[in-house]
């Protein structure tokens, strides 16, 4: 689907919506369908093109397995919407059952622990052993496989398609799509939230979901508002297309790995990801600091350029000239190539059958971290009516859609199907660092 066919033309834009959406990535862009599905008029607005970002970039896994208690619900609640999703449009849903992979007695004890943690919830997550975990993989191993997590309602969506293919949803209940054009800011007058300037121009609202991954930090910091978040680079590689028996996603500890439609395979490995030192690291140390220290085994800190580049990048600006919204359209980060072609390494001698893949692609992504790696899915008490849907912490493809329905629950005032307490921004609110 090509941007140019798809997307309003900026003088289109309307004088005023229901709702403006900053962020077309499939937080926005989910949240917009819920809110076109319920007659509002909703408009989206992205300063690139649509899942430019985080969201084409993902591994594609749709999981429960692993996940904190307090995300459970909104995953079951996404199973559900992606298979409705998939009736209406192609996205490359498929549910192929999903599984964490262990070897030693303390892998196994950390399986069941968490899924011990999950009960009262009702997954269909399980604990396999011997020949059944065989009977999942389908595919012969070298390695010593004695215990897995797995979900036979877990699966795949495929990134590339998955954003845009809502996105046809919206547009086809009269939601209205606006590429290229970068939120600069909220209008607010007398402290009432009036509107969002653009760059192209304002458009009237008294409702506003700020769904702008990696840059919500910034939007927020802008408007007095304290949103303890950080980015992770994470890395990913896909392969040429491969004749295998392994048709569901695996973690392997030092690989991962998931069919794909193309016939491919997406491969990386949870260890993938860096964390540069950067000025908001240092002021959000007290509240990072016991993250990185528990994810310290999966988690490489590194000092580097980007500490300058955000140094210089202004955390306060007007809203009638360009903002650092505008200057860069799309986060780029290449890969970090050595790590992913070890997981492909790692995943090689555990299947044999890996072993004439060959790398066809190999891409970054930033991904939006909070302290507790849990989303922030709240309205801004200082604002009323401005919501946040951010901080998804590398885990916020797959509940996507249930996370946008959540937040459409919310903007409209409905009671909520889901308990969004968990995900609260008030729970960073007390004895804040300076911003
Ligand atoms: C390598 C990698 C692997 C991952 N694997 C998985 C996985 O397997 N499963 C899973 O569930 N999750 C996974 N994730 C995480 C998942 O991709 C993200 O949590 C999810 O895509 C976040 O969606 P989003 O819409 O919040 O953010 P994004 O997709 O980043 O979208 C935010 C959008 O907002 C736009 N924007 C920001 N500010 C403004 C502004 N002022 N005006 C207009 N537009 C603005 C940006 O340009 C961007 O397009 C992975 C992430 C990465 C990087």
């Amino acid at each position: 689907m090509s941007s140019k066919e798809t997307t309003r033309m900026h003088s289109q834009l309307p004088k005023q919506v229901d709702v403006a959406i900053i962020g077309g990535g499939i937080i926005g862009i989910s949240t917009a369908w819920a809110l076109a599905k319920a007659g509002k008029h909703v408009a989206v607005f992205e300063k690139g093109v649509l899942a430019g970002e985080q969201s084409s970039r993902n591994w594609g896994w749709i999981r429960c397995i692993g996940r904190d208690p307090a995300e459970i619900p909104l995953s079951l609640r996404a199973n559900q919407l992606w298979r409705d999703i998939q009736q209406q449009v192609d996205v490359g849903y498929r549910q192929l059952g999903l599984a964490y992979l262990g070897e030693s007695a303390q892998d196994k004890e950390d399986l069941q622990q968490w899924l011990d943690t999950v009960q009262a919830y009702a997954t269909p997550a399980r604990l396999l052993e011997g020949t059944d975990i065989e009977q999942v993989l389908r595919e012969p191993s070298t390695r010593p496989w004695t215990s897995a997590a797995y979900s036979a309602q877990d699966g795949v969506a495929e990134p590339h398609m998955a954003t845009a293919g809502i996105a046809q949803l919206v547009r086809e209940l009269g939601g209205e799509i606006f590429e290229h054009c970068a939120v600069r800011g909220l209008r607010l007058q007398q402290g009432q939230l009036t509107g969002v300037v653009t760059e192209h121009g304002e458009v009237a609202c008294s409702k506003v979901v700020l769904a702008g991954g990696a840059w919500s930090r910034m939007m927020c910091r802008n408007h007095g508002v304290f949103l303890p978040q950080l980015k992770v680079h994470g890395s990913a590689l896909r392969t040429t297309p491969l004749t295998t028996q392994l048709q569901l996603p695996i973690n392997g500890k030092d690989f991962t790995c998931r069919p794909r439609s193309d016939g491919g395979y997406t491969v990386s490995k949870l260890a993938a990801s860096v964390a540069d030192v950067t000025p908001d690291s240092i002021r959000l140390l007290r509240w990072f600091f016991p993250a990185w220290m528990a994810q310290k085994q999966y988690l490489k800190i590194r000092f580097g350029r980007r500490f300058f580049t955000e140094l210089f990048t202004p955390s306060r600006f007007a809203l009638d000239t360009a903002t650092p919204f505008e200057r860069v359209r799309t986060l780029d980060p290449g890969p970090n190539l050595t790590s992913v072609q070890e997981a492909l390494r790692k995943l090689q001698h555990a299947f044999p059958v890996f072993a004439k893949a060959e790398i066809a692609q190999a891409w970054g992504g930033m991904m939006d971290v909070t302290p507790d790696a849990l989303p922030v899915i709240s309205e801004v008490a200082a604002i009323p009516g401005f919501f946040i849907g951010t901080g998804f912490s590398g885990h916020g493809f797959g509940i996507g859609p249930a996370a946008g329905e959540l937040l459409a629950q919310m903007v409209q005032g409905h009671r909520p199907d889901i308990d969004p307490k968990a995900f609260s921004l008030q729970r960073f609110q007390r004895g804040q660092s300076p911003q």
